[in-house]
């Protein structure tokens, strides 16, 4: 413990309530992404600490105004008079004292409470302790360092940290078989500051063990487009099994008019049509409100599907695992009427840089990802857990009969029998792939020492070539 200065008893801990992105316009005011919830919370505010992103600078300031803009909040501080000021502040927390911040409901956290907590398993096992809490993409991610000195990552969601006990630091675990496999890669930047996040509340998927562990809901003017989702293959399989749960909106039956429209020409002209904001609203409070018994409680995350969303990866598919409750909003022609964003929207979801013409591909590719989690859906948990990216290397080569075709033999180890060399070399495949393919991977890839000593050889190989 570091001993206290003399100046009294030490200042309330500050509570981080948002972060200042950009400049926005000429007289100095600020882009601020808003981390209270709900957002009047900050208009209340008239004094805030401003803090640099690495801790080490702190400035009081006094609020002179504040303006909502597109889901963010537009402040002008007293101290900051020029965009040139504005950008200085750039990444910079805005925070209040502790005692200033709203109280917490039921299911909410400090982020600084959350850390250095003890991990234990139902029996009361060390795992670990957590060192930090971040967005993955999908939702918050919690990250839990073991004693090894390994870590790997959880989604924080009720169903699998079923015990928060802030005041003994204590938190209680049940991991899904494989899932720290899965996520044993290095972190992405945790969430600055002391914010407060809110567990996702799944606690009733423990609650009712015949509920479904995943619900989707798709919004789209296409729902045929999913026939084969819902028929074959690993995701219907898993409807089947009650393990999951899809339903399809045909967002039309949301339509105000008689012609049933779901789109309309663009203000400002040009070429392309708009879907349009009322339907999809509609639908999505339909959704809202159609939470069944054992469904009380949770929240849907609201996704739209768009190319200007975040990069789905495999970090940000298991936050939306952690979510368990996921409506997709499929666009179609230019996109969504932009108020559909500012107002539902929890997440803006991309599956890669391209464009294709609706959001009904990209959703179904993300509901197979997510789905993949869910114990069962993949018949044999092992190859999910030799899947590419699952502990942040490709997956190996594989061969099957003949042993061999037209001149090309499967290489003789595979067909050795011998199970001790056959792992290790899928494990040097499965380096030798990443390190040429995606080289990019290798840096936040976490490797056992075996795995150092082989990738340092392929290094060294490909150097000498
Ligand atoms: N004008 C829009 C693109 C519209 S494409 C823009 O440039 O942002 C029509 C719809 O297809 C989008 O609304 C979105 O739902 C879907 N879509 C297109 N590309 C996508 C991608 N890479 N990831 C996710 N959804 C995508």
């Amino acid at each position: 413990m570091s001993s206290q200065s003399d100046s009294g008893p030490a200042p309330p801990p500050l509570i981080a309530v948002g972060v200042i992105r950009k400049p926005h316009g000429v007289k100095g005011e600020v882009s601020v992404e808003v981390w209270t919830d709900p957002f009047e919370r900050l208009l209340e505010l008239t004094d805030v600490v401003l803090v640099s992103p690495d801790g080490d600078e702190r400035r009081e300031v006094g609020i002179e105004s504040v303006r909502e803009h597109g889901g963010r909040a537009l402040i002008k501080f007293d101290a900051i008079d020029s965009p040139e000021m504005g950008g200085e502040f750039r990444n910079w927390t805005v925070e209040v004292p502790e005692g200033q911040a709203r109280a917490l409901e039921e299911d909410e956290y400090f982020i600084h409470d959350l850390v250095g907590m003890r991990v234990e398993d139902a029996d009361g096992t060390l795992i670990g302790t957590t060192t930090e809490i971040f967005e993955g993409g999908g939702g918050l991610l919690l990250t839990i360092r073991e004693e090894n000195g390994e870590s790997f990552d959880i989604p924080f969601a009720g169903s699998i940290c079923t015990v928060v006990d802030v005041p003994n630091k204590l938190m209680k675990v049940e991991l899904p078989q494989g899932l720290r496999e899965l996520t044993k890669i290095e972190s992405a930047p945790p969430v600055s500051g002391h914010s407060n996040v809110r567990q996702e509340s799944l606690e009733s998927r423990e609650e009712s063990p015949a509920a479904p562990t995943l619900r989707f809901d798709i919004v789209t003017i296409f729902p045929r487009m999913f026939e084969s989702l819902l028929s074959e293959g690993v995701v219907a399989r898993g409807i089947k099994d009650g393990r999951i749960e899809l339903k399809i909106w045909d967002l039309r039956d949301f339509a105000t008019d008689k012609h049933r429209s779901t789109d309309d020409e663009a203000y400002g002209g040009g070429a392309g049509m708009v879907m349009l904001a009322e339907p999809v609203i509609r639908c999505v409070e339909a959704i809202r409100t159609s939470a069944r018994p054992h469904e009380a409680g949770l929240t849907p995350k609201i996704i739209m599907m768009s190319p200007q969303g975040k990069l789905l990866d495999q970090k940000g598919v298991v936050g939306l695992y952690g979510a368990g409750w996921l409506v997709l909003l499929c666009g179609r022609y230019e996109g969504f009427d932009e108020r559909i964003r500012e107002s539902i929207v929890d997440l803006e979801v991309s599956v890669g840089d391209f464009v294709v013409s609706g959001g009904e591909l990209p959703a179904m590719t993300l509901v197979d990802a997510v789905s993949r989690m869910v114990e069962g859906v993949v018949g044999d948990r092992n190859s999910v857990e030799a899947d590419s990216f699952y502990n942040g290397l490709l997956d190996y080569p594989h061969y099957t009969r003949p042993a061999e075709l037209r001149g090309m033999r499967v290489p003789d180890v595979l067909l050795s029998g011998h199970a001790e060399k056959i792992r290790k070399w899928r494990k040097e495949q499965s380096l030798r792939a990443t390190a040429s393919k995606r080289p990019d991977l290798l840096s936040s890839a976490v490797l056992d020492q075996e795995a150092r000593a082989i990738l340092e050889e392929i290094l060294r190989d490909q150097e000498g070539r």
